[in-house]
């Protein structure tokens, strides 16, 4: 009975290391990148491209201006003519779809 026990417990104990080893896995796996990148004298934040997609227009450099202004009356006018979903340039990233690094613009301009 005492042997039953003892492989009850390994077999408990090798499920939890490979449990935890499945769950820690992504974290390990971004932080072995990270380390990598900087090791590699890339940056961290934009991985050696200097630029950065823009979060709001996701690179595009567009935005559908379907916000707040739909309920003028101009749009009501329109709404069954025109088409309701109109582009118009990112405000965030001036219509261009990505940043200048800040970290790489830092290290060029010190
Ligand atoms: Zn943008
Ligand atoms: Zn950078």
């Amino acid at each position: 009975m005492e042997h039953i026990t003892a492989s009850e417990v390994a077999g408990f104990g090798v499920g939890t290391l490979l449990l935890c080893a499945t769950i820690a896995a992504p974290k390990v796996d971004a932080f072995i990148s990270a380390s990598q990148r900087s090791s590699l004298g890339l940056c961290n934040r934009c991985g050696g491209l200097q630029v950065i997609a823009c979060s709001s227009c996701r690179g595009t450099g567009l935005l559908k201006a379907n916000g707040p202004f739909s309920f003028s009356l101009i749009d009501n006018l329109y709404r069954s003519e025109e088409s309701k979903v109109k582009s118009v340039g990112c405000t965030k990233c001036q219509a261009r779809g990505h940043f200048t690094c800040p970290d790489c613009s830092n290290t060029s301009t010190s």
